[in-house]
């Protein structure tokens, strides 16, 4: 459950961060949220990433699998 990559980054953190730099502009009215993050919430071997657009209240929702390995 705790295997590290070779960046010492667990896959959570490298997903994360690779994550949190980009897509903040939601696709519905445009608004670019800066200031804004990925809400990222574990479920077993699953992250799912949840953005709520502040300018018009969208919420995009994003799953990915851990390992699978
Ligand atoms: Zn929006």
């Amino acid at each position: 459950m705790s295997r590290t990559g070779p960046g010492g980054l667990s896959p959570f953190e490298r997903l994360r961060s690779r994550f949190e730099d980009q897509d903040l502009v939601c696709p519905k009215c445009g608004y670019d949220d800066a200031d804004g993050r990925w809400l990222a919430a574990t479920t077993g071997d699953q992250i799912q990433y949840r953005h709520l657009c502040p300018s018009c209240g969208h919420i995009r929702r994003r799953t990915f699998h851990l390992g699978g390995e």
